[in-house]
């Protein structure tokens, strides 16, 4: 550590370091808000950390000194958003950023609908930012309590066939860099830093501010129906995905049932969604119990799943609720208790060979019809199982880290287990291994954000053609690694050494 990198910083004091440095424009001091008693936990509560300092800048040139500080320092910085994101992408012994102080807007353009943010605003601040000036998000996943950069970076996506992913909406971004000079990107500026930062995993800086590309604001009426799953898989290849603009199927294994939920945009006066069984508080409790009973007896999981849809929706097919919001209402949902969750994006074709395969198994298969090489033996599943699409091929913008299938629209398969009470359920990674084998077997990719088990770094490798550009603009831009952090060392990077190695072979091959 350079030893005159605290030079003009105060000492720690207590929980809070309140160190200042002198800011010669403004005649004034910067603050360095930080703590270092953070303990850093995710939504889900399934990866912890400690860093060893916790940062929440309110300005531009507070981010920098931090960079700045970190760089003299040799400390590694991981942002964090809300921590969201299921795995310990946001875990760090080191330095951990959190930009929820940094989340203004900065700029309209009426006439093209956009607006220049701060790169914390939370993904509800912006949805509510955009109503105020009559706008909306064109497409949104699940919720909104992500951050804008949290969002993007690992390519988080709703389920629509009109639509790509999250990052489909972002103009520009800046971003500062190792060095702490900030550039901005965008179709037409630092192209590949641009195509490299749409998914950044945090890899490449802090990402600041962004230009976000907004719709008229628009109302969505929905409804949901319950549909036999067979049914599902014969309206695959038709209109299932086309006949609404946002569609999502929740697929329940044990009920041989799915609820095909479907929206579009309307006129129709607001009318307000219908009554959720698990969403009052009494349903929500015994259904939380009922599967922290199931943790201990496993076989009871199927009788709970059957039981607690038919008190949700109904047994009987046909509809089973409808109502008309604004769009950021329609589009999110209640994901009820903290999860696991294994999300693969498959070519959009491969879905009913995926179900059928997995339920095969799920039915008690030892493989001989399904394939899967794994037992399922003790092995009982929570629903549902989400059915999601998109289609990043229609979008203008191409994230090099693009998890989406690249030559057709996407199917994104998510197998959700609860934990109960924060209790995992058993044999939770033989299911995991198992279905990360089928999704592979699919010529399938795993989401960034979520709990993927069994996928080295050389196979990530072997999935994205451009992994080497991307670790390249990575390394040009961060000399000091100062965002080389350790998920991104355990999943993507390798070793120092071994690129020094290959390069050295390459010069060689040359001569
Ligand atoms: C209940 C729930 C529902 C979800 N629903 C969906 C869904 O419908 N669709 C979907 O695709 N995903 C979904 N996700 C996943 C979620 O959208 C992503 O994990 C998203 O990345 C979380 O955003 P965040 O702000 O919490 O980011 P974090 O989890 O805090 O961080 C994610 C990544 O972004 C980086 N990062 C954050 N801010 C910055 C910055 N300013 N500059 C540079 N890098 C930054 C972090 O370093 C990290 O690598 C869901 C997750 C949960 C828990």
């Amino acid at each position: 550590m350079d030893p005159e990198a605290h030079k003009g910083f105060r000492k720690y004091t207590g929980d809070a370091i309140s160190t200042l440095s002198w800011d010669a424009d403004t005649g004034t001091h910067i603050p360095f808000r930080a703590s270092v008693s953070h303990k850093h936990r995710t939504w889900a509560k399934t990866h912890f950390s400690n860093p060893e300092l916790f940062l929440r800048p309110q300005s531009e040139k507070e981010i920098r000194l931090i960079v700045n500080l970190a760089r003299q320092c040799g400390k590694t910085i991981v942002v964090v958003g809300s921590g969201h994101s299921p795995n310990d992408l946001t875990c760090t012994s080191s330095w951990m950023v959190n930009l929820d102080g940094f989340n203004s807007v900065v700029f309209e353009n009426c006439r093209e609908l956009q607006l220049e943010v701060e790169a914390g605003i939370r993904l509800h601040q912006l949805a509510d930012e955009l109503e105020k000036r009559g706008w909306a998000m064109p497409n949104l996943g699940s919720i909104t309590a992500q951050s804008i950069a949290g969002a993007i970076a690992t390519n988080t996506h709703g389920s629509s066939l009109r639509h790509g992913t999250l990052s489909q909406a972002i103009v520009s971004l800046t971003i500062m860099l190792s060095s702490g000079e900030s550039l901005r990107c965008s179709a037409t500026e630092n192209e590949d830093l641009y195509h490299a930062a749409l998914v950044s995993l945090g890899g490449l800086g802090i990402i600041t501010h962004i230009v976000f590309q907004a719709v008229p604001a628009f109302n969505l009426a929905w409804k949901q129906e319950v549909v036999m799953t067979p049914q599902i898989l014969d309206a695959w290849k038709t209109d299932l995905w086309t006949r609404s603009e946002f569609i999502r199927v929740w697929w329940f294994p044990y009920s041989g049932r799915s609820i095909l939920w479907s929206a579009d945009k309307t006129e129709e006066p607001l009318r307000e969604r219908p009554h959720s069984w698990y969403g009052g508080g009494l349903g929500r409790f015994s259904y939380e119990l009922a599967l922290y009973f199931s943790t201990w007896l496993p076989w009871l999981t199927p009788i709970v799943e059957r039981y607690v849809f038919s008190l949700q929706y109904r047994w009987e097919v046909g509809p089973s609720g409808s109502a008309v919001q604004k769009s950021h209402e329609a589009l999110t949902m209640d994901c009820l208790f903290p999860q696991l969750v294994n999300e693969w994006a498959i070519p959009l074709e491969k879905g009913p060979e995926a179900i059928q395969r997995l339920q095969t198994w799920l039915d008690g298969d030892k493989g001989d019809k399904s394939g899967i090489p794994f037992s399922p033996k003790g092995i009982y599943v929570h629903a549902p199982i989400e059915v999601r699409v998109a289609d990043t091929t229609l979008q203008a913008k191409k994230p090099w880290l693009d998890q989406s299938c690249q030559t057709g629209p996407t199917l994104y398969l998510n197998a959700t287990l609860y934990r109960p009470f924060l209790r995992n359920p058993p044999e939770w990674e033989r299911y995991y291994n198992a279905f990360e084998w089928l999704m592979k077997d699919l010529g399938g990719r795993p989401h960034w954000a979520k709990n993927f088990i069994s996928t080295s770094k050389e196979e990530f490798w072997g999935m994205y053609p451009k992994m080497k550009d991307w670790v390249e603009l990575r390394n040009t831009v961060d000399p000091h690694r100062m965002f080389a952090n350790d998920w991104l060392k355990k999943n993507l990077l390798k070793d120092e050494e071994d690129t020094e190695i290959t390069q050295i072979k390459e010069r060689l091959k040359k001569l």
